[in-house]
């Protein structure tokens, strides 16, 4: 007799041969040719069970229209249900809290990473009891009911308000029918506190989720070098690095970002902190760093991802290249740079070797004091190694 399974049935879609070994590697991504059989009706969204070409069952996930045909969200048989998400979203939230990343000092972080907690798609930031939900795919999109119902259960009193920001970052056949907006409370004043620091978040009308939280090591960094210097952040958005180096003593700290709107708050948050030392400047940074030679003893360059694709991933190291160059050759001798990339498709020994020819061109003598990455909030599984996205480097510049 057939013994009903636990779990619900899902529509089943079977391997060509040989292309199981990536899902038996925990790779959560299927691509579209990878697959022999799927049923004809297969809606973008659709949750499915993916087997072998001799049947072996490999994973669960969701199904969608593209060259990434499915993205896996258990590698075991499963019901995708609110408390399916629960589990998931509790044990991020836990992995944190165990690693103290969540303290009396910092009440902001990711709260889920996508790949990186077992769900491609999925983005939650943390703001101090706020936390903003970010649908990449449909497919989670159409989870959003389980996946707040399960927020709400994990965060229990804690939570203060969930809001919606999916609209700019589902697939563009998808966008007009999200709306951003809140899924729980309503409250949009938001402060936060990292490593004692406080900023003002602007989930609705700023940039992504209204914070960058991957910088929060990096930033922290930068406070050693900063004391009695002359710093310069660029790409400052809403001045993370800026309010660190205030903190650390800088003689003097400039912020550049080419969004008014980003140098407003920015400047905001350093009034936050009660500091005074602050200049900002809404310019480009290319424009900007024309005429500055030995000013600065320690500039920052974090520039948003030059490369979204691999079509553009030629054209972004040249715009690395460029940018460093600029940088190495207008730093003050002894002087550090901290520079970055967050393009995913620039890994990180091309990052590396693009700045090695930027301080070639620059004609400048440097040393590597740092390799930098991404906190253990933005985790990166070595199955996945493409989600390790944030690079950087800081040199010491003779
Ligand atoms: N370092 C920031 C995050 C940078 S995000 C932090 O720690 O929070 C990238 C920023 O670069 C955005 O705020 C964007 O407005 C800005 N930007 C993009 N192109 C720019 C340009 N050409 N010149 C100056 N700023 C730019």
């Amino acid at each position: 007799m057939y013994l009903y399974a636990r779990y619900m049935s899902y529509s089943q879609i079977i391997l060509n041969k040989g292309k199981e070994t990536s899902p038996l590697r925990f790779h959560p991504w299927i691509f579209s040719g990878a697959i022999a059989k799927k049923d004809a009706d297969l809606k973008e969204g659709d949750i499915v069970e993916v087997f072998s070409s001799q049947k072996q069952y490999l994973g669960t996930g969701y199904y969608a229209n593209g060259s990434i045909a499915i993205r896996l969200i258990s590698f075991t048989q499963a019901t995708i249900d609110e408390n399916f998400w629960f589990e998931k979203i509790n044990k991020a939230y836990s992995y944190r809290k165990q690693l103290n990343i969540l303290n009396p000092v910092t009440n902001v972080c990711r709260l889920f990473f996508g790949e990186g907690d077992g769900a491609s798609g999925l983005i939650l930031d943390y703001y101090n009891g706020h936390v903003v939900f970010q649908s990449h795919s449909w497919g989670i999109y159409l989870q959003k009911e389980n996946i707040v119902s399960a927020i709400k259960k994990v965060l229990g009193s804690e939570l203060k308000s969930i809001y919606d920001k999916s609209a700019e970052t589902l697939p563009k056949q998808f966008s007009e029918q999200a709306q951003n907006g809140f899924l729980f409370g309503s409250e949009a004043e938001v402060i936060v506190k990292e490593n004692s620091h406080v900023f003002k978040i602007d989930f609705i009308g700023g940039q992504k989720t209204g914070f960058f939280v991957d910088q929060r090591e990096n930033r922290q960094l930068l406070s050693s070098y900063c004391k009695d210097k002359n710093v310069l952040n660029t790409f400052s958005y809403t001045g993370g690095f800026s309010v660190y180096a205030c903190a650390a003593g800088a003689k003097l700290v400039h912020s550049v970002d080419v969004s008014k709107s980003a140098i407003e708050l920015c400047n905001k948050n350093i009034a936050l902190n009660n500091f005074s030392n602050h200049e900002g400047y809404a310019i480009d940074t290319f424009d900007f760093l024309k005429d500055k030679k030995d000013v600065y003893d320690v500039i920052v360059l974090d520039p948003p991802a030059f490369a979204k694709s691999r079509d553009s991933k030629h054209n972004a190291v040249i715009g690395y290249k460029r940018l460093n160059a600029m940088a190495l050759k207008l730093i003050k001798p002894g002087g550090v740079l901290f520079t970055f990339s967050c393009s995913g498709v620039v890994d990180k020994y091309l990052f590396y070797n693009t700045i090695t020819a930027a301080a070639i061109e620059a004609r400048r003598n440097v040393k590597v004091l740092h390799y930098l990455s991404q906190p253990a909030d933005h985790p990166v599984i070595p199955y996945f190694p493409e989600g390790e996205y944030l690079k950087g480097m800081v040199l010491w510049v003779e």
